[in-house]
């Protein structure tokens, strides 16, 4: 197979949240990254002014309920209000099969985690069996909404002397946007909101 489309395919299965080399815009020393298609009209940070519908295929399990999955989409549009009183306050979870802004899909069994975007493709994936908790959620919404990874691959904690971030290592207690975190959706808010910021 060729190294290209190897490549591409690669991509496309593992996402931003993969093993694969993915180009990233460092935005400030902080170690923030953006998802390389964060202009793309289909991630989260360019529905933030509407109702947000997340369409679930699968059961839910853990922490991956449809009130947790509204609170961790609120949670990343918070840092945001100061700048609008016309952000989105309603997220709406169920099935929206053709009018949705992102999928979710809970798959029964292991797996890694991860966010898809290519395409007409907008999802994250989360399994059963190790990335049932409101941490990874939170993470791959990060994705979502156009922020990249800033973890060591295979280590998957932050760099050394990098800033604590939901976008770089999961606590196991209380995982919640840290610092970084706020200032990456604000980076990106006020990138295609400047009159705003
Ligand atoms: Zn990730």
């Amino acid at each position: 197979m060729k190294a290209w489309l190897l490549y591409l395919l690669v991509s496309i299965f593992l996402g931003s949240c993969g093993g694969s080399p993915q180009p990233v815009e460092y935005s400030h020393p902080d170690y923030l990254t953006l998802g390389k298609d964060a202009k793309s009209k289909k991630y989260l940070i360019h529905k933030v002014f509407e109702t947000i519908k997340i369409n679930v295929v699968g059961d839910y399990f853990g922490q991956i309920t449809p009130a947790n999955i509204q609170k961790a989409v609120l949670d990343w549009i918070s840092p945001l209000r100061k700048f609008s009183d016309d952000l989105s306050d309603e997220v709406q979870v169920g099935k929206f099969k053709l009018s949705n802004d992102l999928t979710i899909k809970l798959v029964d069994g292991d797996g890694r985690a991860h966010y898809s975007s290519f395409l007409f493709l907008n999802e994250i994936v989360l399994y059963s069996k190790g990335h049932d908790n409101f941490g990874t959620l939170l993470h791959e919404l990060g994705h979502a909404f156009g922020l990249g990874d800033t973890y060591i691959e295979g280590v998957w904690t932050c760099q050394p002397g990098q800033p604590p971030s939901i976008m770089c290592r999961i606590p196991p207690y209380n995982p919640r946007l840290e610092k970084d975190d706020i200032e990456g959706i604000t980076f990106l808010f006020c990138k295609y909101n400047p009159d705003l910021c």
